[in-house]
């Protein structure tokens, strides 16, 4: 009974805690009329209060899956059922079954992702591909989730087998060493598998972007387009890659539907991103989180083995509590994650003012961006804190003002 005053008190807490987070921000509404009308914040809000919904029905059916295989014979059964068939080859079994779990888990996933990322997509008038591309693009991404899961997952078999205590720590190296090796070559081994990249034709454009590259004092070799709108109507550039392989990618949809000056906005962020080395920060961060996220992973595999839910840490049968594991954790610091990137994204966004000077192309790209990729422009807090990578559009219309 003596709890029941601090349940009460928790309770209360919590709920003043969630009324303060599910509210937007007091005259925001006003603000977003400023730049937008009722029905296209209408149409923002119900396009992305979907998605937000979308994003909990998924880690529900992510966490389901993976508990399922914990606590019923099933995982177990499935580890058998590879090693029968993998004879006396233990990577050959590990193999199999790491296989067949992410078979599964993809398998399970498809509804859910044919509906967010297809018909939805379409519903919103956002896409403009057609179902057997849509299944090309799913393939192409499993294909190539297999194709990095197999030695990532037989390398970390390997260290667990020799160092059941310990094997975090060269595990971290070499995934560091690849994560820094897949930012390399992603814009020229991956990339290429969803886009068609060509380089900016028009002269007077490429001039201007040169010479805003000189002001940041960039060196930028390349400045592509991709073949987006093969895909959808949405808008968006990015910088990727380094040393080589750095280059500046412009979608399609982008160059038709704004002007040279927005154009040049859009490009200053992204070069405000290479002047406060926004990757390798990211990459730093990356190896960071991985290094306590393994750490935490070896507990939980000693702890279950200790538990009798694995033989022992090396057990095959322990790879979805290693997933769940790493996913519950992703899940707890995907707030943390979005904030650091919030904050490169204001970082980025105050460099479009000091390189161009252009408040009102700023701006307008702003608020084009929203109209075209239907932003919530009046976002709950909690889908901000939780969900966003970068600030809503008001937030980073204020910044420009
Ligand atoms: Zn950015």
């Amino acid at each position: 009974m003596r709890i029941l005053p601090g349940a009460a008190l928790v309770c209360a807490l919590s709920l003043l805690l969630a009324s303060a987070v599910m509210a937007g921000t007091p005259g925001m509404r006003e603000a977003a009329l400023k730049y937008f009308t009722p029905e296209e914040i209408a149409r923002g809000q119900s396009y992305m209060g979907g998605r937000y919904l979308l994003f909990g029905i998924r880690s529900a059916v992510q966490l389901s899956f993976l508990l399922l295989l914990i606590v019923t014979p099933a995982g177990r059964i499935l580890r058998d059922l590879c090693t029968a068939w993998a004879g006396h080859r233990p990577w050959l079994a590990l193999t199999l079954y790491a296989v067949s779990l992410l078979l599964l888990y993809r398998l399970l996933l498809l509804p859910l992702e044919l509906y967010g990322g297809y018909y939805r997509e379409h519903m919103y008038g956002l896409s403009t591909q057609d179902l057997g591309g849509w299944f090309r693009d799913w393939a192409k991404g499993l294909l190539l989730q297999l194709v990095m899961l197999v030695p990532t997952v037989n390398l970390l078999y390997l260290f667990i087998r020799r160092d059941p205590v310990r094997w975090f720590v060269p595990t971290t190296v070499i995934l560091g060493a690849l994560i820094l090796l897949l930012t390399f070559l992603a814009p020229v081994v991956i990339d290429p598998l969803f886009h068609r990249f060509t380089p900016l034709e028009d002269p007077a454009l490429r001039t201007r972007i040169l010479r805003l590259a000189e002001r940041a004092g960039i060196p930028v070799e390349q400045v592509l387009v991709a073949d987006a709108s093969r895909r959808t109507v949405k808008a968006n550039a990015y910088v990727t890659g380094f040393g080589r392989t750095k280059r500046i990618v412009l979608y399609d949809t982008l160059l038709k539907r704004s002007s040279a000056d927005e154009v040049e906005a859009v490009l200053a962020h992204e070069m405000g991103h290479r002047m406060y080395h926004h990757i390798w920060k990211g990459v730093g961060l990356s190896v960071v989180a991985l290094f306590v996220g393994l750490g935490i992973t070896a507990l939980v595999l000693r702890w279950g083995s200790a538990r009798g839910l694995i033989t022992d840490p090396a057990d095959p049968a322990g790879l979805p509590l290693l997933a769940l594991t790493l996913f519950v954790l992703s899940l707890v610091m995907l707030p943390v994650q979005n904030a650091i990137s919030r904050h490169f994204e204001r970082q980025a966004d105050r460099t479009v003012l000091e390189l161009t000077g252009n408040r009102e192309a700023h701006i307008k790209v702003e608020v084009d961006l929203a109209r075209a990729n239907l932003a919530d422009v009046t976002p709950p807090r909690w889908a901000v804190l939780l969900l966003y990578s970068h600030p809503p559009v008001l937030e980073r219309i204020a910044i420009a003002e």
